[in-house]
């Protein structure tokens, strides 16, 4: 028998809760600490107004802060993985592809567009990290491919924004192999005489690194970007040893030679426009140009995959 018992239903605790402190309203700065208004961010292309920390945007946002007006198209948004190991580590894969799709409404970790940049047309991929930490898997390789072919056969740029923690090892070797598919649609980019231009955003890491982020014409990255192979702590196991303060971080690679560019978000637009103004004539090009470019400007091991 219970001596105490519930007339009442509780006070209706939740819905209270969320009504006087909006979620997401206020965001504190992991650069200096500061608490900004979410609105002020998002007007600032979530750059901190304080201290320029960059924040990290999502695939959609990426594509829309690029294109004029925030006006594009997109391709191929429904390739989507088949799972084809039946992978499962601590949980299967198949229930992180599920996570994935609802935090973001996408099928898979990167959006493929094309529209215009300050009136030339280009081809955009961005990677989105909400989606299994940007991991490159088979969709994310097809899709990049996909967006490289359509470059070469429309004569448009390419611009490649990554954000990921590597190749997609659920899919086993399969994500390992996207590394040299993407890298030999490039090079026929290349032979095409089109432009590329990697934006390695925070954090680019693994297969991502180790393949096509590091293989622009133009390597520009965003300001205090983690970019590395493996990360810091592995390399610390690994060879113990302390490593140098802001090793991996944009502006230490950029003075070792291992990017051309570190530009703020705000600018980066118009330094890509700059770039392609530079990179492309201003006049349509002429159609012979993709058979008599050099071959032998290429790397040799990519030539029999065209
Ligand atoms: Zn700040």
């Amino acid at each position: 028998m219970a001596w105490f018992k519930k007339s009442r239903k509780p006070l209706e605790g939740p819905a209270d809760k969320s009504s006087k402190i909006p979620e997401g309203l206020w965001v504190k700065c992991p650069g200096c600490a500061e608490v900004i208004y979410n609105k002020d961010l998002a007007t600032n292309l979530q750059v901190c107004p304080k201290c320029g920390h960059h924040f990290r945007l999502s695939s959609v946002e990426r594509v829309r802060m690029l294109f004029d007006d925030g006006v594009y198209e997109e391709h191929d948004a429904d390739l989507a993985s088949t799972d084809p190991l039946q992978f499962t580590d601590t949980k299967p894969y198949s229930a992180r592809l599920k996570a994935g799709r609802e935090a973001t409404g996408m099928k898979d970790a990167l959006v493929l567009a094309t529209g215009r940049i300050e009136g030339r047309r280009a081809v955009v991929c961005a990677m989105e990290y909400g989606f299994i930490g940007g991991s490159m898997g088979v969709v994310v390789g097809e899709k990049i491919t996909r967006g490289i072919e359509r470059a070469i056969a429309e004569r448009l740029p390419v611009i490649i924004v990554s954000c990921s923690g590597g190749a997609r090892m659920m899919e086993g070797a399969l994500s390992l192999m996207q590394m040299a598919k993407i890298s030999a649609a490039l090079a026929r980019l290349d032979r095409a005489r089109l432009p590329y231009l990697s934006v390695l955003t925070d954090p680019t890491t693994g297969g991502v690194t180790a393949s096509f982020a590091m293989l622009g014409d133009l390597n520009i990255a965003e300001p205090r970007a983690l970019i590395g192979f493996a990360g810091p702590r592995v390399i610390e196991q690994t060879i113990r040893q302390k490593l140098p303060e802001g090793f991996q971080r944009s502006e230490f690679l950029l003075e070792h030679g291992f990017v051309d560019l570190v530009v703020d978000r705000r600018e980066l637009k118009a330094a890509i426009a700059r770039a392609l103004g530079f990179m492309l004539p201003a006049a349509a090009p002429r159609a012979e140009s993709v058979e008599t470019s050099a071959p032998a400007a290429t790397p040799s091991e990519f030539e029999t995959t065209a």
